[in-house]
């Protein structure tokens, strides 16, 4: 585990200018590259024809260091959804996931080498933390997905942090990537701020800095009980902050930012979904903002939890749109390759010995060629 190398998506604008100029450099380079690497997806200095060659591969070596490289791709859905295992410069392993709808492509990215907050129905928590992600390594994450999408003149229009990590306990480097993303070419990849969502466990003095960030991303809680008692079990981190505070900070953010906050609830089977959970559920939301997120589990190896029955699941969506909240059952979407959280690296032999090629694809996927 050791510091990525920097990358100039770690930078602003300015900054880029500034290391430009450091390497002997006129600044405009910096806008050149940027407009390379934001705009046409590329970091390799063949692609640089405005940039004399001599120029293009000392700045590419500089400023433009490879962070990922693709341990696996795994496609379902019919290529509808398709699944990136990333190696870091020091073994770490991540993930994204790539999903198309219709009506949109929405990127899944991680924000952390694993995860310290111990929920224990999530692959990424049994692994614990390796390490933060830099700014770089998450922004990479989106540019290897435009790239790919490229090809076939679609781009990336949402983005959601829901892949391994807690994204606000890496509030610096997310809150940069959140920029990267969003600021206009050659700043960074001009996706709109209403088309993020940063999805977290519920860290309420990082919720309320983000509220005064005066950014429009969407917030999304993991809250996955109504009550503190199962809570406490299911989001260790609850024990720290409780429900109460966890949503009044979500209020807040809402005020704060005009958007609707969406909570997310993993559905057990005799765990979390019984009917006096969802009236509960239902009249903690009544009246706010808001829009709840049901996720049948995706059960863990070895884990003892499982799906909620399919009646129950219903019965749990009727009592709180009951209470008048809007609430949709999450589809499950990239199932047959461990599309939840963690669940591929979670396959993947420890960091430090993997090689290329170790990772067993879950039943029903296609293992594809490596790029
Ligand atoms: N750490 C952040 C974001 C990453 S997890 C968070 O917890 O919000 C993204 C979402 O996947 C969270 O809502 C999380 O609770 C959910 N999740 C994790 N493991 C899951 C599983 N096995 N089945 C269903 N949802 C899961
Ligand atoms: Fe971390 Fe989110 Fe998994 Fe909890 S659910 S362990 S916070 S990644």
């Amino acid at each position: 585990m050791s510091r990525p190398p920097r990358h100039l998506a770690d930078l602003e604008l300015a900054e880029r200018r500034q290391a430009v100029a450091e390497l002997g450099e006129r600044e405009f380079r910096a806008d050149q590259l940027s407009r390379h690497y934001f705009g046409r997806y590329t970091d390799s200095p063949e692609d640089m024809t405005d940039l004399p060659a001599a120029v293009r591969s000392a700045l590419a070596s500089e400023l433009l260091p490879t962070l990922l490289t693709s341990e696996r791709e795994l496609a379902c859905d019919n290529g509808a959804t398709r699944k990136m295992l990333w190696r870091l410069h020091d073994g770490a392993l991540v993930e994204s996931v790539l999903m198309k709808y219709p009506d949109r492509v929405t990127m899944c990215v991680s924000s952390q080498a694993g995860c310290g907050m111990g929920c224990p129905f999530c692959a990424t928590g049994q692994a614990g933390l390796t390490r933060n992600l830099s700014t770089a390594e998450i922004v990479a994450q989106v540019v290897a997905g435009e790239r790919l999408l490229a090809a076939r003149g679609e781009r990336v229009s949402n983005i959601v942090f829901m892949g391994m990590g807690e994204p606000l306990a890496n509030y610096r480097s997310v809150v940069a990537a959140v920029r990267r993303l969003t600021d206009p070419v050659p700043g960074g990849l001009g996706i709109s701020q209403r088309s993020v969502t940063v999805s977290t466990v519920g860290l309420v003095p990082a919720i309320n800095r983000l509220a005064a960030e005066g950014l429009s991303v969407r917030l999304a809680v993991s809250l996955h009980a109504p009550d503190d008692e199962a809570r406490d079990e299911l989001v260790p981190v609850n024990r720290r902050w409780k429900i109460a505070e966890v949503l009044a900070a979500a209020w807040d953010y809402g005020a704060a930012t005009g958007r609707r906050v969406s909570i997310e609830y993993a559905l057990i089977r005799d765990v979390n979904d019984q009917p006096w959970r969802a009236d509960l559920l239902g009249s903690l939301l009544a009246g706010h903002l808001v829009h709840v997120n049901l996720i049948p589990l995706n059960p863990t190896p070895g884990s003892k939890w499982t799906a909620s029955r399919p009646g129950v699941q219903e019965e749990f969506v009727r009592r709180v749109a009951a209470h008048g909240v809007a609430v949709t059952v999450r589809d499950t979407r990239g199932r047959e390759i461990d599309g939840a959280c963690g669940q591929l690296a979670a396959r993947a032999v420890p960091a430090s010995t993997a090689r290329a090629g170790d990772v067993t694809p879950p039943d029903g996927a296609t293992a594809l060629p490596l790029a």
